[in-house]
């Protein structure tokens, strides 16, 4: 009897009941699971290697003996890498590892064993090694696959690749490929030219040697059909997304701009040309029929903020209320003042609303914006509640928008009949990823700096040299600048990363005898830390010693020197917030990145990069490529759905087919009726995971 795509994986033969735990524990239950298991790798067993003849970035796999493993400690830290050293007749190579890959990995091996060892051939200081290669014992059933191209799986829980190999070959030739489910509708798959799915897993299962080089550069057509049917799917919700806000009817803005005139008239400065391009762009959307969906992307210190305040006084001068939400309360706290600053003059009425408000402050506020008394609601979280309602919200600003999640932009909208969106971020975001994570929003991109600001200059160095650093930042004090010096989230309890700063702060009072050295930490209530941050923001604290809760928006453009401490266990999109706290001024400024001693070398050389460029993308860029898409975004709020065949970093141009795709698809049949594109709908409902990706609500 052919087996069913459902059938449990224990019920195939030679799985059986404890076999097919371990594969469940491993999130492989059903038949389907296992063929949709696909190989992570091919090996080319065609031509026979030694390690003498590897070349750098070459994927090989080669017979060789074992030598033996050792463990070495990592810096500091408990942990340990562990190098297995190899040897065939042509010479040794190393094979380093810095996990585990599971329980009992290297206790498989016994010296001047034959084994076999798969990887990407890597050059570290003139030498060739392996970085987390795998390496069997060389069984029978292996040496059978001689001569050809051999899939390579996952070894699960020491389930080897090649077993894998056999049960997946076994499900395949027992299954009713008939029954096999494709989500991609027939039409479609003419048109774009793809393979059925089925096809697809079959032939990266079992290779055919005319497809060798595809499928070992990943560039086979089953892998196109995979991958473009996963950005297809994301890309389609997001264009029926996009497509829906577009039929939604939103406020609509009828002011005559004077007031946003008015502002530009009583600054100081001129806008930059990206600022003005901007906000013509925004001011476009909010005149228009339809809710703005914008993403104001720019690095930072480019000046968001004031964009976002002339959006502002567009929508109150129609009558409009408008909320603007900061992750922090420092930051809402700051854009409450310069709000006050600029914008009190012209008859806006604002309001704070931060969680430490005492309840008649509250509600106070609560009763004018119901009363619709209060034109400008700035806050944090605080703002989320249920009780806070207003009467007539017309458009929301979402500041450093990334720290936010999905569901709580929802709840915004919601306070209003489908209000305008603005959101800000100072992350920039390298095209593929934008295409997915803010797919369905439109994008206005500040690139150009204020003029007049002279670049930041940046230097790592080690913890040895702190004094020298001490000394320096005493000098630009006595120039009459300021300081930040700030301190990581080290461990992960926060009560001893606070004492981390609280002795700092001590240590720095006492080294800088005669300057004022304020302490700032997520602890401290909100009234203390507004206190201190008014102190510094006076210069009447010359040094500000404080934990990452500065890292964003903090806008006090005297200061002019940025310590970091432990700059290595950064981000590097951090570590560039961080360093945008300063060179806000027309003077040098200065950052210095302090490294601890027992530092990788990988991290070191990571950290460096911040020394080369001050370009926010570039940054960007080689922080992602360093250290994958969700830690990049903060894997909690990314949002980013787990793909299981794309790579969002390198199938860009697939994305970009699939995105063309989808959106043409909606452009031609905006409300979907054709048979074929019912079809569509129907499939995209079944497949919620993405649902959550959606970047409003
Ligand atoms: P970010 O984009 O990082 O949020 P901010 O909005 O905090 O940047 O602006 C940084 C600083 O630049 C602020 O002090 C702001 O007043 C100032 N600024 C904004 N626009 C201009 C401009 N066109 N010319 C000069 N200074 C500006
Ligand atoms: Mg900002």
């Amino acid at each position: 009897m052919a087996l069913q795509i459902d059938t449990q994986i224990q019920f195939l033969k030679g799985v059986g009941p404890k076999l097919g735990e371990l594969f469940s524990r491993n999130g492989i239950n059903t038949i389907r699971d296992l063929i949709e298991f696909v190989p992570r790798a091919y090996e080319d067993r065609r031509v026979a290697r030694s390690i003498m003849t590897l070349k750098p970035n070459e994927t090989v796999s080669l017979k060789a003996q074992f030598v033996k493993v050792s463990s070495i400690a990592m810096g500091k830290s408990s942990r340990r890498m562990y190098d297995v050293t190899l040897q065939d007749s042509s010479g040794q190579i190393h094979c380093k590892y810095f996990r585990v890959p599971f329980r009992g990995y290297f206790d498989r091996f016994e010296p001047w064993q034959e084994v076999r060892v798969i990887g990407k051939v890597t050059e570290y200081r003139g030498r060739i090694e392996f970085h987390h290669p795998d390496i069997r014992v060389i069984s029978e059933e292996d040496d059978a696959l001689e001569d050809t191209l051999v899939p390579i799986y996952v070894e699960i829980e020491g389930l080897s690749s090649v077993k894998i190999y056999r049960l997946v070959q076994l499900a395949i030739n027992q299954i009713n490929a008939e029954t096999w489910p494709d989500s991609m509708p027939e039409s479609l798959r003419k048109k774009m030219n793809l393979m059925g799915r089925f096809e697809a897993l079959k032939k990266l299962h079992k290779p055919d040697l005319k497809d060798a080089q595809a499928l070992l550069d990943r560039k086979s057509q089953s892998h196109y059909r995979l991958i473009f049917e996963e950005f297809f799917w994301l890309e389609f919700l997001l264009a029926s997304k996009k497509q829906g806000l577009k039929l939604d009817p939103g406020p609509q803005m009828t002011g005559s701009g004077k007031l946003a005139e008015k502002l530009l008239a009583n600054l100081p400065f001129e806008l930059t040309g990206d600022q003005k391009k901007s906000f013509q762009e925004i001011k476009q959307d909010l005149f228009a029929k339809h809710p703005m969906h914008r993403l104001l992307q720019g690095d930072v210190g480019s000046g968001k903020t004031l964009v976002s305040f002339l959006s502002a006084l567009v929508a109150i001068e129609s009558g409009f209320q408008t909320v603007l939400m900061a992750p922090t309360e420092i930051l809402a706290e700051q854009h409450f003042k310069t709000a006050a600053k600029f914008l009190e003059s012209l008859g806006v009425r604002t309001a704070l609303m931060v969680g430490s408000l005492k309840n008649s402050q509250r509600n106070e506020i609560l009763q004018k914006l119901a009363d619709q008394e209060i034109d400008l609601l700035i806050g944090t979280h605080a703002l989320l509640e249920p009780d806070v309602k207003l009467k007539n919200l017309g458009l929301v600003i979402i500041d450093e928008q990334h720290r936010f999640g999905v569901s709580q932009r929802g709840i915004l909208k919601q306070k209003g009949t489908n209000p305008h969106f603005l959101v800000m971020t100072a992350t920039p975001i390298p095209r593929t990823l934008a295409l997915t994570v803010y797919g369905d929003l439109e994008v206005s991109i500040i690139r150009e700096l204020p003029p007049g600001r002279s670049p930041i200059q940046t230097r790592v160095v080690f913890e040895s040299k702190k004094s020298q650093v001490l000394d320096f930042l005493k000098k630009q004090i006595e120039a009459g600048r300021q300081a930040y010096v700030v301190y990581p989230l080290v461990e992960e309890s926060e009560k001893l990363d606070l004492k981390n700063a609280h002795d700092e702060f001590e240590k720095i009072s006492q080294l800088l005898p005669g300057i004022q050295v304020g302490l700032l930490h997520g602890r401290m209530k909100a009234a203390e830390k507004d206190e201190i941050m008014d102190r510094f923001r006076e210069n009447k604290i010359q040094v500000l010693v404080s934990t990452t809760v500065i890292e964003v928006g903090v806008d006090v453009p005297n200061a002019s020197m940025m310590i970091v401490e432990n700059a290595e266990r950064f981000g590097l999109s951090q570590l560039h917030q961080l360093r945008g706290r300063v060179g806000r001024g027309t003077t040098k400024s200065f950052c210095v990145l302090i490294m601890g001693y027992a530092v990788s070398e990988e991290a070191k050389a990571r950290t460096q990069f911040m020394e080369q460029t001050n370009d926010g993308f570039k940054i960007a860029e080689f922080d992602l490529e360093m250290r994958g898409p969700g830690e990049f975004l903060g894997i909690k709020q990314s949002g980013l759905p787990g793909f299981k065949f794309a790579n969002i970093l390198k199938d860009t141009e697939i994305l970009e087919t699939a995105r063309a795709a989808a959106f043409a698809i909606i452009d031609h049949d905006p409300h979907l009726k054709s048979a074929e594109n019912r079809e569509l709908t129907a499939e995209m409902k079944r497949s919620q995971s993405f649902h959550e990706l959606l970047s409003i609500g």
